[in-house]
């Protein structure tokens, strides 16, 4: 058995090591950097690298890299060796603040969406001390933020930092209207982790699945999620293996792996950290992704996140559950039990609606992806249309404000708030946890926004909620700033805001059609193809929220608009490729050879008299499909072929014509599928990799 408190964070450069390491007035000086989220002093740093490295090579450590979060949205790494020599040749360990502050990799094939021309590749990575290092595969991490040479940001985790400064500094300024001093607020992240564990033989036999990390042909298993046995039913000895030695390489990375569990999809699990600061949720998330395709490999598994790796049934989401929290570990969103707490929570709780309602276009912009089209909108998963889902005790309190009189349910226990002097009705957790179709729900003390797509980074998502509440907070505070009766000027500000807002409030099921009509009669937006999203992401009201809080610049904006559509494009292009080849080199050239054997098996049969009619008709079936399929193989080859001008185009063109084309060719190949013997066909089947 793991001894857990021996090993979590044993490879961490946490608090508990530095006040062990580091000189009192440097540990003072680099904490106060770390919680109030302040700049560095320069000659600390020399002081932390020193023992940053001693600590490290202690632990065995031989290489240090500066660990950044490019556009890809996976993390990226170059390892320098501590080693140099003094001028003697002997050999030195050396590691020094420059080096521990500031990184200059070759930046140049990382995309930046024409922020940086490639000729002037270099970039710069530079510590975030809020985050901790950490050792992996005898390395000290160090995570950085990435800019260019111009000071262009390039990574995910700038702008995130940003957004929470964003954040704190309007929430702080909340709270002082309340009478409360506090330094500083953070979101706080928890990030649900859903991911499908295959059989890395079966994996290795699909070529699909290595290039794209989804199948793109394949016909159902004879049993899908349908008994829905698998969601919290007993887990297979080998994932149990599995889920033991990454739950213990996550602990020693400091990530705090709490709860493992299957999900509804046969060979579908989850991984559940305990929440932390956005930042090092958003880190550890990375982490947790890369090591869970790290273990994998050691079980003989292959680890998906894609989000929608088999069609027909679920696909892997990440619930990324949001709070905010004071650096005195108040929880914003719990409603407390006093009036003033309640005031307090209805205001923060009235800013989030506001700024979901303000931006739904960007939170559904955060989570567009190709993978994630098959996704938002399916039965599975919420609609491609944001919503607030707040529980029916909310729903009646909300009821209330806006329409002052006591709500038709008095039986309930709701009557009119008056708010700074009344007090919450206590809110029960079921109420609040029911909803599993909504995308953004209300449960209990925080926010579930359940539509990123498991392989994302958080930290664009978190950028946009983070932002955006923070907009709202200041458009509130300069109102009740101003106000000479502050309580009165609260109510009416609730009132109003509530009652403006209240579009995005639903509670109904999300995934009903009638939810879609109703949705476009409210003016909610429904943007269903990721270049129907991600185009809207440089509309001047958006422009305009990241320049009010120092977030993204426009070129910036704009950069992070068009890498969105490019990655979108190319990967369409490459699933397009794949099915092709796989169409072309292996399923049509198996249904081929199977058919000719039928057919002289047929021949042989008639010339002994026999009539051999419903192998006959066999035959004559898998070779109309097999022609039909040669067709819109060939129509599919011409689309992919098509060069267009730009992004925005290409990825218009993708969405709109090669996607529809794909799932031609697909219709076709899975029905022969069903029909062509087992033992001809060339890859593994759904049966095959999902019931192993
Ligand atoms: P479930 O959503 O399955 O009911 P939990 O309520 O336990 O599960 O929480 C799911 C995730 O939400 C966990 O990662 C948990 O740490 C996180 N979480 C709990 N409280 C907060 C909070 N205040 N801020 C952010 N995340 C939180
Ligand atoms: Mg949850």
């Amino acid at each position: 058995m793991t001894n857990i408190s021996e090993v979590f964070a044993s490879m961490v450069f946490d608090d508990r090591v530095m006040r062990q390491v580091l000189p009192k007035a440097v540990y003072e000086s680099l904490k106060k950097t770390r919680l109030e989220a302040k700049s560095l002093d320069s000659d600390v740093a020399d002081v932390v690298a020193t023992a940053m490295k001693d600590w490290a090579i202690g632990k065995g450590a031989t290489h240090f890299t500066h660990w950044f979060q490019p556009m890809t949205g996976i993390t990226a790494e170059k390892h320098d060796s501590f080693i140099s020599f003094d001028k003697n040749g002997q050999v030195l360990t050396e590691f020094s603040g420059k080096e521990l502050i500031k990184g200059e990799p070759d930046a140049s094939s990382f995309p930046s969406g024409g922020l940086r021309a490639t000729f002037e590749a270099r970039g710069y990575t530079a510590w975030d001390p809020t985050s901790y290092a950490f050792i992996k595969d005898n390395t000290l991490c160090i995570p950085t933020a990435f800019c260019s040479y111009t000071g262009q940001i390039l990574d995910k985790k700038t702008p995130l930092l940003r957004s929470m400064d964003a954040l704190s500094d309007e929430a702080v300024r909340t709270l002082r209207l309340f009478g409360k001093e506090v330094k500083r607020v953070n979101a706080t992240i928890g990030a649900e982790q859903e991911y499908f564990l295959i059989d890395k033989a079966d994996y290795q036999k699909r070529l699909d699945l290595k290039v794209t990390g989804r199948t793109v042909l394949g016909a159902p298993a004879s049993k899908g999620q349908e008994m829905e046995d698998h969601y919290f039913g007993s887990i297979k000895p080998r994932v149990k293996a599995f889920m033991e030695d990454l739950d213990e390489e996550l602990w020693k990375l400091g990530v705090s792996a709490k709860t493992e569990h299957n999900e509804v999809a046969p060979c579908q699990h989850e991984m559940a950290p305990i929440f932390d600061n956005a930042n090092r949720a958003t880190d550890a998330n990375q982490l947790a992704m890369e090591m869970m395709k790290k273990v994998a490999e050691r079980h003989g598994f292959a680890c998906l996140l894609h989000e929608k790796p088999f069609d027909g049934i679920n696909g892997s989401g990440k619930h990324n559950n949001w709070a905010l929290s004071t650096d005195r570990g108040e929880n914003l969103l719990d409603p407390g039990s006093t009036p003033k707490d309640n005031a307090q929570f209805l205001l923060f709780l009235t800013a989030i609606i506001k700024a979901v309602d303000d931006y739904q276009d960007l939170l559904r912009i955060s989570v567009a992806s190709a993978g994630n089209d098959h996704r938002l909108g399916a039965n599975e998963a919420p609609p491609a249309i944001v919503s607030i889902f707040v529980g029916e005790d909310l729903d009646e309190v909300i009821s209330s404000i806006i329409d002052e009189k006591e709500s038709g349910r008095k039986a309930k226990g709701a009557s009119i708030l008056d708010i700074g002097t009344g007090v919450l009705p206590k809110l029960a957790k079921d109420t609040t946890d029911r909803n599993r179709t909504s995308p953004f729900a209300f449960t209990g003390n925080k926010f579930e926004f359940r539509m990123p797509g498991s392989s994302f980074n958080i930290a664009c998502t978190n950028v946009m909620l983070n932002t955006a509440v923070a907009d709202s907070l200041a458009v509130f505070c300069d109102e009740l700033e101003k106000a000479s009766d502050f309580n009165s000027a609260l109510k009416v500000l609730v009132k109003r805001e509530l009652a403006a807002h209240r579009r995005i409030l639903f509670n109904g099921n999300g995934y009903s059609k009638e939810w879609e009509e109703e949705a476009a009669r409210r003016g909610l937006s429904n943007y269903k193809t990721t270049p129907d999203a991600v185009v809207h992401y440089a509309d001047e009201k958006n422009v305009a929220l990241f320049a009010r809080h120092h977030v993204y610049t426009r070129e910036e904006v704009v950069s992070r608009m068009e890498i969105g559509l490019d990655e979108y494009q190319k990967i369409i292009h490459i699933e397009a490729n794949a099915m092709l080849e796989m169409l072309k080199r292996q399923i049509i050239p198996a249904c081929i050879r199977y058919s000719d054997s039928l057919a002289q098996g047929v021949s042989t049969k008639v010339s002994l008299g026999l009539e051999a009619r419903g192998e006959k008709e066999l035959v004559r079936k898998i070779t109309a499909l097999v022609d039909s399929l040669l067709e819109e193989v060939d129509k599919l080859d011409l689309l992919n072929q098509k060069e267009l001008d730009d992004v925005y185009a290409s990825a218009r063109f993708c969405a709109n014509s090669i996607v529809g084309q794909m799932a031609a060719c697909r219709r076709i190949s899975d029905t022969l599928e069903t029909m062509v013997d087992k033992t001809c066909w060339p890859v593994p089947t759904y049966s095959d990799i999902l019931f192993y």
